[in-house]
């Protein structure tokens, strides 16, 4: 809720005429309150674990053959009974504990000190917070990961994230519900350190989840425009620690590759990545007829 009853007051608050920006923030939380406008972040995730894995699961239905080479396990198909299971079981983890998390929470944000005010902040200081936000998320959640691959950790709680070997867009958020608690610290971390306003807060939770679905969405589209972004992972990155499953003690990091490369967690990626290569040159030179029973090898192999 903002201090001042008209757009009159909040500029001679500001000393300046509100920005259109502004005006729009203004008109639309002057009357709400930070708890209310916080708990947004219930809807906004809804929408995005409910919509953002539509145009997938349509992909997954309809196998389009100019798109199915993009496909990093093209042997693996889901029904959509499968997909659908998938989301049902995401929804009652998300009433159950997400929903809830958001609802209890607050007095968190409060303490870190995110505010809802004005002026609002720059798109340069949104930037610069998201992606201090992500690197602080990335390398938490890669240590947080990697113990979670621990024996303990992987049979209590993560082996219900690998339960998809090949992920897709639906299982981003599927997890143990003990995983979503403990996960939720890393994504937290990034904002109690460089608070920042609402607004950037929302983008945070909302890109974090919209960047998970796309690691593992099961398609590496040459397109993507987060290939563009320095050390980024991506869903070929990630699909190959799930394909590789339980005993995976590969590709931890969520967001970006340097955390894997640094503590040497890249190594059986890097290694098949070479393979490959390797594979691609001796079938152009007519030495390999097919690329086995490897997903991962036929997959490449094909999309040459
Ligand atoms: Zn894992
Ligand atoms: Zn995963």
């Amino acid at each position: 809720m903002l201090p001042f009853g008209t757009i009159d007051e909040a500029s001679a608050f500001l000393g300046r005429n509100l920005t259109f920006a502004e005006t729009i923030w203004f008109n639309y939380s002057a009357r709400k309150s930070d708890y209310f406008l916080y708990c947004h972040n219930i809807l906004f995730l809804f929408i995005i674990f409910s919509v953002v894995p539509l145009p997938l699961v349509f992909l997954e239905m309809k196998r389009f053959a100019a798109l199915e080479k993009y496909k990093i396990q093209p042997k693996v198909h889901f029904s959509l009974s499968d997909m659908f299971r998938c989301y049902k079981d995401v929804m009652r983890m998300f009433f159950l504990v997400v929903g809830p998390l958001q609802l209890v929470s607050y007095p968190s944000i409060k303490m870190i000190g995110i505010r809802s005010g004005l002026p609002l902040p720059s798109v340069w200081e949104i930037v610069a917070q998201l992606v201090v936000y992500f690197i602080i998320e990335d390398y938490t959640n890669y240590w947080v990961h990697r113990f979670l691959h621990g024996k303990w950790g992987y049979e209590k709680i993560h082996c219900v994230h690998h339960e998809y070997t090949a992920p897709i867009g639906f299982a981003a958020p599927y997890a143990h519900w003990a995983e979503v608690l403990i996960l939720g610290i890393p994504s937290f971390l990034g904002p109690a350190i460089v608070p920042g306003h609402m607004i950037t807060f929302w983008l945070w939770i909302a890109l974090r989840q919209i960047e998970a679905i796309e690691t593992h969405s099961g398609y590496d589209f040459p397109w993507t425009p987060t290939k563009y972004l320095p050390f980024y992972g991506g869903a070929d990155y990630h699909d190959y620690h799930h394909y590789v499953g339980g005993q995976s003690q590969s590709n931890f990091a969520s967001v970006f590759t340097y955390c894997d490369y640094i503590y040497g967690t890249d190594k059986g990626y890097r290694y098949q990545k070479k393979i490959l290569r390797k594979l691609k040159e001796e079938m152009k030179n007519g030495g390999v007829q097919n690329g086995g029973s490897n997903p991962f090898l036929s997959q490449d192999l094909k999309s040459d």
